[in-house]
């Protein structure tokens, strides 16, 4: 099976970077490291660097997004990386980049809103910082948006 491709995104794309997270891609970002630093730091990993650094424009394993509005940017690094825009993931952490993993419903009771905890059987922890999903987490919001530009 081939590796699915994972990326960097440098501190000026860290909306997009949770954006893409929900569709399930993997994205590294760290608002304390330089878009140089980060791509050093991604290309020890074979991440492909997405960058709104124009001097970067011309590195190889570099995205360079085009469009100044976060909207126009998710519309268009969707359509160059082909991600499709329908299958919401929730197998990644939006605000961390880590993989979610199933936590027992017993475990979250305290955790999670009572009435999100009444409705719901199935949830999932993120591995880095503890943040509780379940499966309609803020879908109606996400696919709103995604509707709004047309992907
Ligand atoms: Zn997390």
């Amino acid at each position: 099976m081939k590796e699915p491709q994972k990326f960097a995104a440098d501190r000026m794309l860290m909306r997009l970077a949770r954006w893409l997270r929900l569709l399930g891609v993997d994205v590294l970002t760290d608002a304390s490291l330089t878009g140089a630093d980060l791509l050093k730091v991604g290309r020890r990993e074979r991440r492909v660097f997405i960058t709104r650094d124009k001097r970067l424009r011309t590195a190889p394993d570099v995205i360079f997004v085009e469009s100044n509005t976060f909207r126009d940017q998710l519309r268009e690094v969707i359509i160059r990386l082909g991600l499709d825009a329908h299958a919401i993931a929730f197998t990644r952490c939006s605000q961390c980049n880590h993989l979610l993993v199933p936590v027992a419903r017993e475990l979250v009771l305290r955790r999670v809103p009572p009435y999100v905890f009444a409705s719901h059987d199935r949830f999932s922890e993120c591995e880095g910082c503890g943040r509780i999903y379940w499966p309609e987490t803020h879908p109606v919001r996400i696919r709103a948006l995604l509707d709004s530009i047309g992907v």
